[in-house]
Parts: structure tokens; C-alpha cells; sequence
């Protein structure tokens, strides 16, 4: 983490100021802080393989154990959560080797991790959908100059837009430590992790960030009334807060999770009226190219209606308004046909067939196909080409990079 970091990071449990501490065992390179002990009053908590761990659950009090003792090796098998000896050389294995990517750290890490789809993450319509919403808002009211928070942000496939939004680096904050751990590495390289409780109050000072937000997991927190006033805290105007992606009680959903309807999710913006949008509406907007339309008022009928709402509450001026959508991916990555596709080659052209890992992921994410073609064909000079850096101007590539046939992924994702 680098030393800077310090000057948003507070204790979750007194608010105060977190130090290094000097007397006791760390490793730190210049402005970095690689493993050690940041103390407040109240309490202590460890820096392990450069991130600040900030709850108290008991993988972080023997993480810390191992720190104090010096074992830093062992601090990070710990929060990797790997029970054997057999399972932590495999994923230490991984990990020492820059060739690795993320796939088969995943793989290293065993069948309980992530869970399957990570692949295809990056066109399913609940993707698409969120990093068009964070490009609009985040766009807006960062302009470059502030900093974002993706709470609960997993291994970071959302942080990973934030990244040339976002002045300081965003932060990364999730309770599951290998998430973050990949997302720094991986798929939002230049975050800043941070590995807290999004049921606990949050470890930053007040107003540290212009957008703070969490994407595809506020129906997984029990404290959600204290999560919005905590997302709301860090913010300083004109900022904005966004929940993507969060489920609605009054329909079900596949991991449906313990979610609230459109009104009492309203009511638990105390300061502030969010607007809430029905997520069908958003993917329209998405599907068709052109805009983003922000500045619409979805029917409560619209809302009580759709499985996934999609909140933004802010004081900016600009935020609700149509957004021109990209026609292309800024994110940083390589160009790659997207892994739903199987490739035949043809002389001079490539062939595309969509194809489904399984049932349930159709059954899941099967939206994708109003944007993605059940087949298509690719021109493999026109793809060498895009992939060795020449722009994808107007034309047949970039109408199949905005629908996501063609996908930037972070390098060495598989
Ligand atoms: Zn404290």
C-alpha cells in the first residue's frame, strides 16, 4: 500500500488515525508499505503482502499473529484462506510466477473461489449495464481530479473502469481478501485494496472520495441502512453515491440475497433523494448504442416490476442527463473475441458460433443476445491489426467491439 493511503484510511471502530508501526515488524520500500502493523487507539491490524486488512474476523486477528511474528508468508496464506498445506503451495506456486493468469490463480485457489462465470464478465448484461452507469456518473463528477471507492467490489471488474476516471488510484475495498488480491494484480492493476467489512462502518475519513459505490452486492449486506449513510459520509459534494445491480424484494432473482423494494431503498437515502431506475430500461439505452438516459423517471410500476434496480444519488448537476455511450472500451487490456464465442478459421476470415457454457448460465445471462450476434465473422487481418494497437475506427470492428464480440480484457486474464 503506498504510505499516502494513510491519510484517508481511519480506524473502523474509534475513527481514529492509522500509523505504522515502527517499533514492531514490517517491510516497507520507499513509499510502500509491503507487510507491517497500523496501530490506532484502540486497536491493531496488519499489512499483508501490501494491504491494509481492517476487520477483526479470525482469518485477520492470526494474519496479524503471523505479522507480529514475522511470517508474512504465512500472514497471506491466512487471508488467502487456503485450509492444506498442499492447497496454499499451489497457489503460492502461482502467484510467484509472472506468467500465471488469472484463470489459473483462480483454478489454484479451488472450485469453492469465484465460482465459475468470471470469464464471460466482462459482456454479461448485468456488466454491461453497471460500467455504462459508472462511466456516465463517475465521468461526471470525478473529471479526473477525485478519487473513487468500489465497495464490495470483488475482484475488481468494475474498479477496473474507475481506473482513468479516478485521481488518486480507486480504491478497492472487499472483506474477501483474494478478490482483492487478484483485482490488483489482474483486472484493476494501480487500485489501491483494501480488505474491510461492508456490515461494519467503513475504515476512510469523511469526504474522501467524489463516487463512492457498490455494484451487484447490496443484497448481500444486513447493515444496509448504515452502508448508505457510510457510502454518503465519504462522499464530499458534488459527488455521488451508486448501488448497480441490487435485487428487488417485490420479484425474485437467481441469488436473490435479502434485498428491499424500490421504496425502501428510497427511504434509506436520509439526506439525499436517489433516483432509481428500472435496470430493463438502462439495458435498452445499452443495447441500442447512443445514449445513456439519466435523466429519466422510471414508473414505480416499471420499478416494483424488474428483478435489478440501479440507484444514483447526487447533487451534480450533470449526472441526470443523457450520456453518450463509448463506441469503444478505454479500459487499459487486450483486444480478445469474446470466450462465449467458439472460432473457426476460414482463409482470410474468422467464424464465430455463440456458444453457452451451460443451461444456467443462458438461463442467468441470456440477454447478452440482443447484443451479441448468434454468429458472425471477424476479418483476421482487421483483428491483427486492432490488437497490435491501430485504432478501430467507424466500421464493421467497431460495431462488434460495442457489442462485445470483441472484448478488452485485462492482460493475462486467461
Ligand atoms: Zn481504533
Amino acid at each position: 500500500m503506498n504510505i499516502e493511503l494513510l491519510d484517508i484510511l481511519r480506524c473502523p471502530f474509534c475513527g481514529g488515525r492509522l500509523e505504522l508501526v515502527s517499533s514492531m515488524y514490517h517491510r516497507s520500500i520507499s513509499d510502500q508499505i509491503h507487510d507491517g502493523i497500523l496501530g490506532c487507539q484502540c486497536c491493531i491490524f496488519p499489512v499483508v503482502d501490501g494491504i491494509p486488512v481492517l476487520h477483526l474476523q479470525p482469518a485477520a486477528i492470526l494474519a496479524r499473529e503471523h505479522i507480529e511474528a514475522a511470517r508474512p508468508a504465512m500472514a497471506l496464506r491466512a487471508m488467502v484462506g487456503l485450509e492444506s498445506h498442499e492447497e496454499a503451495e499451489r497457489f503460492e506456486a502461482a502467484a510467484r510466477s509472472d506468467a500465471s493468469t488469472y484463470r489459473e490463480i483462480v483454478d489454484a485457489l479451488g472450485p469453492n473461489f469465484e465460482g465459475g462465470y468470471f470469464l464471460y464478465r466482462f459482456s454479461d448484461p448485468t456488466y454491461v449495464v453497471a460500467n455504462a452507469v459508472v462511466r456516465a456518473v463517475a465521468g461526471t463528477v470525478l473529471q479526473g481530479k477525485r478519487r473513487a471507492v468500489d465497495m464490495c467490489g470483488g475482484s475488481g471488474h468494475l474498479t477496473r473502469t474507475l481506473m482513468d476516471l479516478s485521481s488518486p488510484a480507486a480504491v478497492l475495498a472487499d472483506l474477501f481478501f483474494p478478490k482483492i488480491w487478484l483485482g490488483r494484480r489482474f483486472t484493476a492493476p494501480g487500485c489501491e485494496p483494501v480488505c474491510c467489512d461492508g456490515n461494519g462502518p467503513m475504515p476512510f475519513a469523511r469526504g474522501t472520495f467524489g463516487y463512492a459505490m457498490c455494484s451487484d452486492a447490496f443484497q448481500y449486506i444486513w447493515t444496509k441502512r448504515q452502508f448508505v449513510g457510510e457510502l454518503s459520509r465519504l462522499v464530499a459534494e458534488p459527488g455521488a453515491v451508486v448501488i448497480n445491480h441490487t435485487h428487488n424484494q417485490l420479484t425474485w432473482s437467481p441469488s436473490h440475497g435479502q434485498p428491499l423494494s424500490p421504496a425502501g431503498y428510497r427511504d434509506l437515502f436520509e439526506t439525499i433523494q436517489p433516483r432509481i431506475y428500472a435496470e430493463a430500461g438502462l439495458f435498452a439505452d445499452v443495447v441500442s448504442g447512443g445514449a445513456l438516459d439519466l435523466s429519466r423517471t422510471d414508473s414505480s410500476q416499471a420499478l416494483d416490476a424488474d428483478p435489478a434496480l440501479t440507484i444514483v444519488a447526487s447533487r451534480h448537476p450533470g449526472v441526470y442527463a443523457r450520456h453518450p455511450l463509448d463506441t469503444i472500451d478505454r479500459s487499459a487490456g487486450e483486444f480478445r473475441i469474446n470466450p462465449l464465442y467458439v472460432v473457426e478459421s476460414r482463409g482470410s476470415q474468422l467464424r464465430l458460433r455463440l456458444q453457452f457454457p451451460d443451461a444456467d448460465y443462458e438461463d442467468e445471462y441470456g440477454a447478452c443476445k440482443q447484443y451479441l450476434p448468434g454468429e458472425t465473422v471477424i476479418d483476421r487481418a482487421a483483428l491483427s491489426a486492432l490488437q497490435s494497437g491501430a485504432a478501430a475506427g467507424p466500421g464493421p470492428l467497431q460495431e462488434l467491439i460495442r457489442r462485445r464480440v470483441i472484448v478488452r480484457l485485462p492482460d493475462k486474464y486467461y
